[in-house]
């Protein structure tokens, strides 16, 4: 069955740029397709009235028709504008963060993933909407992992499958997850982790968000557990982007 010319999605505005004289090229991450890219036309002209509905880390529902090469947006609706996270700089910039991980995680072929799409809805409403959003932000990072198929091994040593045990063990992003003292002592590319950290991580990795809101990790901890987990964001991030991910980078 032939795909029908105009479609309507609900989407988040993750970035724009752009696009000749006085359009705009739309990266969006939709509720129906995943991610897409759009053109919104004329958006940079003096009163365009869609522009305003297209700024990023907006929710909006949108009518998009086919062009000959790239979709083409023919209506936009505001449904969230998450207006406080333009209001301070570091709620804007934990936003920016937030989208900026979902977006070079993910590629425009990807089907679409209601979980993702709910994930990143929640955690822009969190940031502007919590005072202190440091924890939002941490469980934003391993549900996101989760649901991207990179759930990291936090109950069983990811190299022998032995049960870890409440001691200090080791974090290895290349082998997917902790390791014990056994497999991990001694080798390159691995990180401790405390019994503290490990603790909060499988919080995170089990629990609903009301649930893992409550926990309240001291500074030290807080620390360690930011440590890590970009530690095993840039090596995911740079293992896509030499395999599978650059290849379909290049393609487009
Ligand atoms: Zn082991």
């Amino acid at each position: 069955m032939a795909e029908p010319r105009s479609f309507r999605v609900e989407a988040v505005v993750l970035r724009h740029a752009d696009w000749g004289e006085a359009d705009r090229i739309l990266t969006l991450y939709t509720r129906e397709r995943g991610k897409v890219r759009a053109i919104a036309k004329g958006a940079r002209k003096i009163r365009s009235r869609k522009a305003g509905h297209l700024e990023p880390f907006t929710r909006v529902t949108l009518q998009l028709a086919r062009g000959r090469d790239l979709l083409i947006i023919t209506q936009a609706d505001t449904l969230d504008a998450y207006l406080p996270l333009g209001e301070n700089l570091i709620k804007t910039g934990y936003a920016s963060y937030a989208v900026e991980l979902l977006d070079r995680f993910t590629y425009e072929e990807d089907n679409e993933n209601y979980n993702i799409f709910r994930l990143l809805t929640d955690i822009l409403s969190r940031v502007a909407s919590d005072p202190d959003p440091w924890l939002a932000l941490r469980y934003y990072e391993v549900r996101l992992l989760d649901f991207l198929g990179f759930r990291p091994h936090l109950f069983e040593c990811a190299n022998c499958g032995e049960t870890i045990q409440p001691v200090g063990q080791f974090f290895s992003p290349m082998a997917g997850g902790v390791l014990c003292p056994k497999c991990g002592t001694g080798l390159p590319g691995v990180w401790t982790i405390s019994v503290e950290a490990l603790k909060y991580f499988r919080h995170f990795q089990r629990s609903a968000y009301p649930e893992a809101q409550r926990a309240r990790p001291g500074p030290e901890v807080q620390k360690e557990l930011e440590t890590l987990m970009q530690k095993h964001l840039t090596y995911l991030l740079e293992r896509e982007l030499n395999s599978s991910g650059f290849i379909r980078q290049i393609k487009k």
